[in-house]
Formats: C-alpha cells, sequence, structure tokens
C-alpha cells in the first residue's frame, strides 16, 4: 500500500516518518550562521570539545593500514567487541561476553536494530516523555505501537511504577528506559531504578535501556545501570550505548548495543543486509577510544557542570520561566508554560514552536521546542556549547521575553 498524500509515490511506512526536530533546527541554525548571522545554537546534542587525540591518531594510524580498507565482520571488529564488553564491566559493573556485542552506525543505529529485533506489528513499547525525539520512529517503523507515559516538572519528570502498570497490557513488549535523560537531564535514583527494573522483570518486560549519558552526571546524582542493579532482568534487556557523548566523536558513528545473544544475532544479521560493518577507521578510533582513559570525559563533564548551573541562572531570572537543577547529560529543559499567551515582537506567542520560531528570528538563538519531545510548553537547551556563547544566547532570551 502507498500513501495518498503522496500521490502514491512514497511508501506509507516511510511516508509517517517526520524529519528529525533537533537535527533540523541545528541545520536552520548553522545556515543563518553561514550566512553571517550571529546565530546561538543551543539546538545540538554534541560537545562543543575535539575528539581526544590520542582517539585521532589511532584513527589516522588505522586509515594507513590497509586491513582497514576492506570488508570486516559486520557485527564489528572482534577486538572493539571484545573491548566494549570490557568497558561495560569497567563502567557499569555488567559483565557480558564479546558476542553479545552488536557494533552499529551510532547509538541511534543501535536503537533501530534492537527495536527491529524485538517488535512484532502490535508490540507495544512504553516510552516515558518527555523523550528524545528518535525512539519512536523505529517502533513505529516496525509496526510496534508507541505508549506515551507522559510526566511533568513537578513530577521531576520521572515515570512511575503505578504509572507504568496502569499502561501494562498483554501486548505490552519493551520499556525503554534512559538515565542520565535526554532532553530532561533527569537522573533517575538507584532505588527508583531497582523499582522499575523489578516490576519490568516480574511481569516480563523487555528493557532497552539508553546508557549514553553514563558519565555525564551533576552534584549528588549518580548513573546507575538497570542490567546491573536488577539481575532478574535476565535474558530481556538491552543496552545502548556509543562514543559519541563521552568522548565528543558525534560525527565518528559508533555506537552498540549488548542484548542476549539470540537478540544481538538477529539485529547482526538485519546489519549484515543494511550497512555491513562499521567504517574501519571509525571502529580503530572507538577502540582506542573505550580502552583509553576517561581524563577527557572528566574534563567535559566539569565543564558542562558549571555551564548547566549558570544556564539555569540566567533562565530564573527571566519572569514565568521555571526549570530544574542539573542533574545529568548536557541539557537544560525549562517550561516556558507560563511565557506563553504573551505576544512577543508583535507576535502571539501560543505554543513553544511559535516561541522557539519567534526567538530564532527575532534575537537569532536556536532552541528546541519541547513539541520534539512530546513536551509542549518546554523547550531543550543544551549546554554543549561555549561559556560565551551561552551567556550572550540566554541573555539575548532574556531580553526579548524581558522587552514584552
Ligand atoms: N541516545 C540518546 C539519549 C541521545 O541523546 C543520542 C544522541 N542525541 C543517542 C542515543 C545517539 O547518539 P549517536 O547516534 O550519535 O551515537
Amino acid at each position: 500500500m502507498t500513501d495518498a498524500t503522496t500521490g502514491g509515490r512514497i511508501a506509507t511506512r516511510i511516508a509517517a516518518i517526520p524529519p528529525s526536530a533537533t537535527l533540523a533546527i541545528t541545520a536552520k541554525a548553522k545556515a543563518l550562521r553561514a550566512a553571517g548571522e550571529p546565530v546561538v545554537v543551543f539546538g545540538a546534542g554534541e560537545p562543543d570539545f575535539a575528539t581526544p587525540d590520542h582517539i585521532v591518531e589511532a584513527a589516522v594510524a588505522a586509515a594507513r593500514d590497509p586491513q582497514n580498507h576492506r570488508y570486516t565482520p559486520a557485527a564489528g571488529l572482534p577486538e572493539l567487541r571484545e573491548a566494549v564488553a570490557a568497558k561495560t564491566l569497567r563502567d557499569s559493573g555488567y559483565d557480558a561476553s564479546a558476542d553479545r556485542v552488536l557494533i552499529s552506525n551510532g547509538g541511534k543505529h543501535a536503537i533501530s536494530n534492537a527495536f527491529n529485533a524485538l517488535i512484532d506489528p502490535g508490540d507495544e513499547v512504553l516510552l516515558p516523555a518527555p523523550y528524545w525525539t528518535t525512539y519512536p520512529e523505529p517502533v513505529r517503523f516496525a509496526g510496534g505501537v508507541v505508549v506515551e507515559l507522559p510526566t511533568t516538572a513537578a513530577d521531576g519528570f520521572k515515570v512511575t511504577v503505578d504509572q507504568l502498570e496502569a499502561a501494562r497490557t498483554p501486548r505490552t513488549k519493551v520499556l525503554v528506559f534512559v538515565s542520565p535523560s535526554n532532553p530532561t537531564g533527569v537522573v533517575y535514583a538507584p532505588d527508583e531504578v531497582i523499582a522499575i527494573g523489578r516490576w519490568a522483570a516480574e511481569h516480563g518486560i523487555w528493557v532497552l535501556t539508553d546508557e549514553i549519558y553514563e558519565h555525564l552526571t551533576y552534584g549528588d546524582h549518580v548513573f546507575t545501570s538497570i542490567a546491573t542493579a536488577v539481575p532478574e532482568l535476565g535474558d530481556k534487556v538491552v543496552i545502548v550505548n556509543g562514543v559519541a557523548k563521552t568522548y565528543a566523536m558525534t560525527g565518528w558513528r559508533v555506537g552498540w548495543m549488548i542484548g542476549p545473544a539470540d537478540v544481538t544475532k538477529a539485529a547482526a544479521n538485519l546489519q549484515s543486509h543494511q550497512t555491513s560493518n562499521v567504517a574501519n577507521v571509525s571502529q580503530r578510533a572507538a577502540l582506542a577510544a573505550v580502552s583509553g582513559p576517561l581524563d577527557a570525559v572528566a574534563e567535559m563533564r566539569t565543564a558542562f557542570e558549571r555551564r548547566g548551573r549558570r544556564m539555569v541562572e540566567l533562565l530564573r531570572a527571566i519572569d514565568g520561566v521555571e526549570v530544574l537543577d542539573p542533574q545529568g547529560a548536557f541539557y537544560a529543559f525549562p517550561s516556558f508554560e507560563r511565557v506563553l499567551g504573551r505576544t512577543i515582537a508583535g507576535r502571539t506567542v501560543a505554543t513553544t514552536l511559535d516561541l522557539a520560531a519567534v526567538i530564532l528570528d527575532e534575537v537569532k538563538v536556536a532552541i528546541v521546542p519541547g513539541e520534539a519531545f512530546a513536551a509542549p510548553g518546554y523547550a531543550r537547551l543544551s549546554t554543549a556549547l561555549g561559556d560565551d556563547d551561552l551567556e550572550e544566547g540566554v541573555t539575548r532570551i532574556a531580553e526579548l521575553l524581558g522587552a514584552g
């Protein structure tokens, strides 16, 4: 069947996929900047730091080695799969053999592979909202049903076991668990992680845990891997992770899933027909990253924490804006609900979509409206940009909103 709205040209399944809102806003802002506009971009979820030298050097050496000019096993270089297993034991205390690791083109691809391997048409996936814009698409593409579980700033943006239980049906197959979270930056406390994991285990529900921000937590907040904290999950847990955030390697495109052997094998079979191996030079760089030190992430963490605190301070000084303290990842997720309904620069701002457009047009600052994360009324501002830009960008927003 094809889609009537595209005149039958584009397949229905594909026509239903919207572009990534976060990438779209970042692209628009970067285009404005290229045209000479002084744009401040709070859009992208990527560290502003360069990839550490020892990782880049490993890639340069790899590019010169002809063995990397050839196809390699689709599931990943054996030494990288081993190193990811070792890194996971080191950082999360989760013990998995290398054959359970599938190396993919970024965490995004790992998520897509995992859902494709698990979801049959009609299977339900519990997705606490606000959620990162990419999760629903591969679920729907596989014919699954996304069940959104709304949370608000008042609940600390955390889903509860009661909420999960109320949403559970005989078709519930997977719970998506993300802590630290994109877009809210929220980190679940260990007892909350355990309660949620035990609930899933009790009902035989799979958990897909996205641990890509594991090293970015602030203050008293600590990362807890649900896979390790709840051994009762047994073989119904899939970990997604990657080098993008920890080592400032968003452009290298290396991520992975760690699942039970049968799921990993099934996903690897799929990948073997879709993309084959991830570029060997990138895999060699990732190998240097995961088997090397964590000093670079410690430095970035300090910078993100400082910027997060400053951003929250600046945002709270704006009349009508509320925001939680930074807990993890590198995002602030303020509520602009009390700003909506105002007239700003002669335009009525009814939604955060309108607000983001006015802010970009009037003061050349790009923020991502909460609509991109199923959270209208909020917006996401990345703290992964330079201190001066951050100060300048939020000040411009404050002046615009203050001007009425
Ligand atoms: N998971 C989360 C929660 C993310 O925020 C991102 C990046 N925005 C990813 C996964 C994927 O990152 P990548 O594909 O660059 O590895």
